[in-house]
C-alpha cells in the first residue's frame, strides 16, 4: 500500500480497528465468513483494504479468535496490518481488547475508527465521509434512513402487532469513528452493558455521535445469499466505467529438473522452469497484464528479483496482489487471456486446470479464462526447448 502523509495538515491521526472475531455459526461453515473468498480476495481483506491505504490512518489493527489466526495471517498477507488474535465472546470484547491495546503503545492515536471485517464493501469515500464528521468531542458513524416500513410483529406465525413510525430511524452501519480517550472510557465504565456497536456505548457515555450518510452497498455480509449479492455487485460494470486492457509477457528458460509451475498447476516433467521465483511464466505474464491495465508499474516494481524474500516464492502471490491493486483502483478484473509459447509440456492436459486455478485465483467465472498454447514450430529459442514464453491479456474495468 502506498501511504502519503500530508503536508502542514492539522488533520489527527486515528487508529482503525477491525472486528474479525466472529466464529462464522450462522453460515454454519468451518470457516467463519470473514475469510470466505468473495471476488479474488476474502472479505476481511477487501473490508480493510481502505484503512490500509488511508494516510490518516495508522495503525490497523485486525482483532481475531486465536483459532483463525493462521487463516487470518493469510488474509491479510503482506498489508501493513498488526492481527491481534484478542477476540472476546462478545463483539464489544473484542473492541474494547484492541482499545486496551492500542491504549498500552507508546503512541496513543487521537481517534480510532471501528469496522465490522463482514462489510467489505466499504469504499475510501464513505471512509473520509465518517472521518471528516468525527471530532475531539463528537463521534460518528455511517447510517442509512430507513425506507421501509416498519411493522412491530407478535406470535408465531407472526402477525403485526403495531406499526412503527419510520421518520428518524436510520439503519446503522459501520465504519464507526470517535474520539480515542472518550470511547475506551465509555467500553470500560459500560463493560459488562451489552450493546451490538460501539455508538452504543458513547450514547450512553453522554458522547454526541453524528449520522454520517452510509451506502446501501455497505451492508454486512451475515447469510450465504450476502456473499451472493456482494459477488454480484462486484461483477456488474459500474456505470461510467471504461474498460483497460493491459498486456504482459515473460519468458523463463528451462533447465534439467523434475517439474515446474505452469498456470498455478504442478506438472511432471524432466525438466523445470529457472527462475528467482518458482518461476511460472503463465503467472507472471498475468499478473504484469493486470498491472498494465491498471498503469501501476509492472511485476519487477512489486516484487524486485533482488529482494530475498521472493526465492522460490508461488506466483499466486503476485497475481493476488496485482488484483489487490485492481481493488485499490476501484476497478473490476473482466477477462484474462494467457497464451504459452513450448513445444514441450504438452499443454493440452493441463489447460482445464490452469484454467480452474486462474479462476479461483482470480474470482472469475470460467469462462472468462482463456488459456491457449502453441508452439514456434521449431523455431528460435522455444523451438529448441530453451524456455518457455507466455503472453497474456487482462481487461480491467474501471471507474471513469
Ligand atoms: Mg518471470
Amino acid at each position: 500500500m502506498t501511504v502519503s502523509t500530508p503536508t502542514a495538515s492539522p488533520s489527527r491521526r486515528h487508529a482503525a480497528v477491525l472486528v474479525a472475531g466472529g466464529s462464522g455459526a450462522r453460515f454454519g461453515l468451518a470457516v467463519p465468513k470473514q475469510y470466505l473468498p468473495l471476488a479474488g480476495m476474502s472479505v476481511l481483506r477487501r473490508a480493510l483494504l481502505p484503512f490500509a491505504d488511508h494516510p490518516d490512518i495508522d495503525p490497523v489493527v485486525v482483532v481475531v479468535s486465536p483459532r483463525h489466526q493462521d487463516t487470518a495471517g493469510r488474509a491479510v498477507a503482506r498489508l501493513p496490518v498488526r492481527l491481534l488474535p484478542l477476540a472476546g465472546s462478545e463483539r464489544q470484547d473484542t473492541v474494547r481488547n484492541a482499545l486496551e491495546w492500542l491504549a498500552a503503545q507508546p503512541s496513543v492515536p487521537d481517534g480510532v475508527v471501528v469496522h465490522d471485517a463482514a462489510r467489505p464493501l466499504v469504499t475510501a469515500a464513505l471512509l473520509d465521509r465518517v472521518l471528516a464528521s468525527v471530532g475531539p468531542e463528537q463521534g460518528a458513524i455511517a447510517a442509512v434512513p430507513v425506507r421501509d416500513t416498519l411493522k412491530r410483529g407478535t406470535g408465531d406465525p407472526a402477525r403485526i402487532a403495531a406499526t412503527v413510525h419510520r421518520s428518524g430511524l436510520w439503519q446503522a452501519q459501520t465504519p464507526q469513528a470517535f474520539p480515542f480517550g472518550p470511547l475506551l472510557a465509555a467500553h470500560r465504565a459500560l463493560a459488562t452493558t451489552p450493546v451490538t456497536d460501539d455508538a452504543a456505548l458513547a450514547e450512553q457515555a453522554g458522547l454526541p455521535v453524528a449520522l454520517v450518510e452510509g451506502d446501501a452497498r455497505n451492508f454486512k455480509i451475515t447469510h450465504t445469499e450476502d456473499l451472493a449479492m456482494a459477488e454480484a455487485l462486484l461483477a456488474s460494470p459500474a456505470t461510467g466505467s471504461i474498460p483497460c486492457t493491459g498486456t504482459g509477457y515473460d519468458v523463463h528458460r528451462l533447465v534439467p529438473g523434475d517439474g515446474m509451475t505452469l498456470c498455478g498447476v504442478p506438472i511432471r516433467a524432466p525438466f523445470r522452469l529457472s527462475g528467482h521465483s518458482d518461476a511460472d511464466v503463465g503467472l507472471h505474464a498475468l499478473t504484469d497484464a493486470i498491472l498494465g491495465a491498471i498503469a501501476d508499474g509492472d511485476i519487477g516494481s512489486h516484487f524486485p528479483p533482488s529482494d530475498p524474500q521472493w526465492r522460490g516464492a508461488s506466483s499466486d502471490r503476485f497475481l493476488s496482489h496485482a488484483l489487490e491493486r485492481v481493488g485499490v483502483y476501484e476497478g473490476r478484473l473482466a477477462h484474462i487471456d494467457v497464451t504459452l509459447v513450448c513445444e514441450r509440456p504438452k499443454i493440452g492436459p493441463h489447460r482445464q486446470a490452469m484454467r480452474e486455478r486462474i479462476a479461483a485465483i482470480t474470482g472469475l467465472p470460467l469462462d472468462r479464462v482463456s488459456v491457449k498454447a502453441t508452439t514456434s514450430e521449431r523455431l528460435g529459442f522455444t523451438g529448441r526447448e530453451e524456455g518457455i514464453a507466455a503472453l497474456a491479456s487482462a481487461t480491467v474495468l474501471v471507474p471513469a
